[in-house]
C-alpha cells in the first residue's frame, strides 16, 4: 500500500456511535467538534476528504426489524437517521472553517445535494468536504457498505475506518482481554474469519476495487491526522 502522506482523496467512516461521546443514544456535540477539528486538520494539509457518517446512534433497521418492525421501513429511518448526524457535522465542521457540502443518497432538496457522482468529485478538487448521507439508499444494506461504495466511486487511496478501539481484533477486547490484535490484514483473512470490522458486503466491494482499509480508534486525540501520517495505532486490511 501506499505511504499515508501520499495519499490524494481518502474517504473517513464515522459510526453513529462515535457521535454519542459517553452517552448512550443521540449526539454528544463536544465529541462532534473533537471529530470535526480532526477532519479540518487533515482537510488543511491539501488532501481531499470525505466522510460516510452511520446512524447507529439515532435509529437502527436491524434492531427495530428484531422487534417486529418492517425492516425496509425501519432501514429508511436508519437513512433518515444518518442525515441528522451529516448536518451536524456539516455544522461543526464549518464552525471550523471548513467548506463543506452534505449529499444524500435520498433526495431532500431543502437541505442537502442530491448525490452526483462527478459533482461530488467537483466539490472535492475545489478544497470541499464532501458528507455523503442517507448510506446508498437502499435498505438492507450499511453506512459501511456506503462507505465502500463511495470510496470506491470517488476514486479514494483508502478507506480509513474510525472505530472504538486501535484496530481489529481476533475478538472485542472489551469483552475478552486476550483478543489478539492484527497490524495487517487481506480481505480474505477478514471475511474467512469472519472478523467484526465491517459487513462482507463492504468488504468484498473494498476488496474488488483494491481499496485498502485503514481500522483505527477514533476517539484518541487528534486519531484521524495521525494515522494520516502513520502514526499511533491502526490496522490495515489490503
Ligand atoms: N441504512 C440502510 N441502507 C444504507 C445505509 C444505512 O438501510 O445504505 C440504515 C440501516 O437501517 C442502518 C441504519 O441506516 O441500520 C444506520 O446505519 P448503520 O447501522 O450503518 O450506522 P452505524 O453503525 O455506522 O452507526
Amino acid at each position: 500500500p501506499q505511504a499515508p502522506s501520499s495519499y490524494k482523496r481518502v474517504l473517513l467512516k464515522v459510526s453513529g456511535e462515535a457521535l454519542m461521546g459517553s452517552g448512550s443514544y443521540g449526539i454528544d456535540p463536544a465529541t462532534v467538534d473533537g471529530i470535526a477539528a480532526d477532519v479540518a486538520a487533515v482537510a488543511r494539509t491539501g488532501i481531499e476528504v470525505c466522510l460516510v457518517i452511520g446512524g447507529g446512534n439515532i435509529f437502527r433497521g436491524v434492531a427495530a426489524a428484531a422487534r417486529g418492525m418492517d425492516r425496509a421501513q425501519g432501514d429508511y429511518a436508519g437513512m433518515l437517521a444518518t442525515v441528522i448526524n451529516a448536518l451536524l457535522m456539516q455544522n461543526a465542521l464549518e464552525r471550523h472553517s471548513i467548506p463543506t457540502r452534505v449529499m444524500t443518497a435520498i433526495h431532500m432538496s431543502s437541505i442537502a445535494e442530491p448525490y452526483i457522482r462527478r459533482r461530488a468529485v467537483r466539490h472535492m478538487e475545489k478544497g470541499r468536504v464532501v458528507i455523503f448521507a442517507a448510506g446508498t439508499g437502499n435498505p438492507f444494506f450499511t453506512t459501511d457498505t456506503g462507505a465502500a461504495l463511495r470510496a470506491a466511486e470517488m476514486e479514494c487511496n483508502a478507506l480509513f475506518k474510525g472505530t472504538q478501539v486501535d484496530g481489529v481484533y481476533s475478538a472485542d477486547p472489551r469483552k475478552v482481554p486476550d483478543a489478539q490484535r492484527f497490524d495487517t490484514l487481506t480481505y480474505r483473512d477478514v471475511l474467512a474469519n469472519d472478523l467484526n470490522v465491517m459487513d462482507a458486503a463492504a468488504i468484498s466491494l473494498a476488496r474488488e476495487n483494491r481499496l485498502p482499509i485503514v481500522v483505527f480508534n477514533i476517539h484518541e486525540p487528534n486519531a484521524f491526522s495521525r494515522v494520516m501520517q502513520g502514526q499511533g495505532r491502526f490496522t490495515t486490511i489490503v
